[in-house]
């Protein structure tokens, strides 16, 4: 399929380019022997991710240990509350741990071993991260060790003690406002220091090159598979595909599967309180390019270029930048991005629980929210949501924050 001039029958294998870049977006921007490190990565995941070992070790992985494929549901009662439209949920909540963020851990992870690696390591925010690289790095054998802000830990006590029974160290981090930012710091200057013996895992689709790419390879399984699902179930295509977006990997995952057909395609950002600057995460709606993380794309900037203060309901997705390849895909306007707001995905994320008896992460609830408004417009055909993960984590905080609905 052609759009707007690119050719999306090679996608996939065109971008990105040798040196990492989606167009203008991507490459790597790190300190030369950080980049070294990167080359290293990127070298051995272009040769291994050839090999047949490797990939039917994943396979094998996927099915048996991580409950591989997820169903896709069809909404019934949620659709016909809002009209003609069908809708369907890719049901990444039912992957093990809860969410879509195994599916790249189990692959670096599983990288990691083939290059003779002794060591993952990463940094976390809320902790769900943090979760699905303990429970690889487990699975594997590898050591693990966590940066996380003191702040942070002493929010996500449950998380943390997932990760410790799981045998990972989590590292606090206490410096400036011991929170995401400074973890990252101290994640990259941990490795940085012994990068012969470890690898470093980034949680989504940003960072440098070979990590968007290698996490969009990695997630692009839920996108495979819910194509495949969705025209046995059907006998065709969804009109539309809709996730949300932080980092972008749960959304780019499923975008790989549908970016070569006639299909509508919708990231959605949150919104948070509204348009002003810190009281929301939508970069790639409100955002301008620039450099972040050692990456290039379209971020939230404070008054010096750095990095806004950003803020979202969704911890998994108050994050100022989003992945090179969304930023690519929003100029070549291939995939159209969105925003909803905090106080819409909290009523979606009520709504599907009593609707479907499925209770959504709140960063899957905005893709709900936004489905269930797009519903309303389209007035017939089919969406797909893709459910990034389970509510479980959020239920004490929505009550305490906002009470039964
Ligand atoms: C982390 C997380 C996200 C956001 O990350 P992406 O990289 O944008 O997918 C979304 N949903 C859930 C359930 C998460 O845990």
């Amino acid at each position: 399929m052609n759009f707007n001039g690119t050719n999306f029958d090679t996608y996939l294998k065109d971008y990105p380019d040798e040196k990492g870049y989606f167009g203008p977006y991507g490459g790597i921007y790190v300190s030369p022997e950080l980049k070294a490190a990167m080359e290293e990565i990127a070298d051995a995941y272009y040769t291994i991710c050839k090999s047949r070992k490797f990939i039917a070790e994943l396979r094998r992985i996927r099915k048996e240990f991580q409950g591989r494929p997820t169903p896709i549901s069809h909404l019934e009662r949620l659709s016909a509350s809002l009209g003609n439209v069908q809708l369907y949920a890719k049901r990444e909540d039912l992957n093990h741990t809860g969410a879509h963020k195994l599916n790249h851990c189990m692959g670096e992870a599983l990288l990691a071993k083939y290059m003779g690696k002794k060591k993952v390591i990463a940094e976390t925010g809320a902790g769900q991260h943090g979760v699905a690289l303990a429970t690889a790095a487990a699975y594997f054998g590898l050591e693990c060790d966590i940066y996380m802000g003191q702040v942070d830990i002493e929010k996500q006590a449950p998380n943390v003690a997932r990760m410790k029974i799981l045998g990972a160290n989590v590292i606090p981090v206490t410096e400036g406002l011991a929170t995401l930012k400074e973890a990252v710091d101290a994640a990259f200057a941990a490795y940085a220091a012994d990068y012969r013996n470890c690898i470093y895992c980034i949680g989504s689709v940003v960072g440098p090159h070979p990590f968007p790419l290698m996490v969009r390879d990695f997630q692009a399984v839920v996108g495979i598979e819910a194509r495949e699902q969705f025209v046995e179930m059907t006998g065709e295509l969804p009109d539309a595909v809709v996730a949300c977006v932080g980092g972008g990997s749960n959304s780019m995952g499923m975008f790989a599967g549908f970016l070569n057909d006639p299909v509508k395609i919708y990231g959605v950002e949150p919104l948070g309180r509204g348009p002003a600057l810190g009281d929301h995460a939508a970069s790639l709606t409100y955002g301008t390019e620039g450099v972040m993380h050692g990456f290039n794309s379209i971020m939230l900037k404070d008054e010096k270029g750095g990095p806004a203060p950003v803020y979202s309901v969704a911890s998994g997705l108050d994050y100022p930048s989003s992945g090179p390849e969304h930023a690519f895909l929003r100029d070549l306007g291939r995939v159209q991005y969105d925003v909803i707001g905090d106080e819409e995905t909290i009523d979606a994320f009520f709504t599907l629980s009593r609707m479907e008896g499925i209770i959504p992460a709140i960063e899957s609830a905005h893709a709900v929210a936004y489905a269930m408004k797009l519903a309303k417009e389209m007035g017939r055909g089919s969406i797909l949501i893709n459910l990034s993960g389970r509510g479980d984590k959020d239920m004490d905080y929505v009550l305490s924050h906002y009470g039964l609905r």
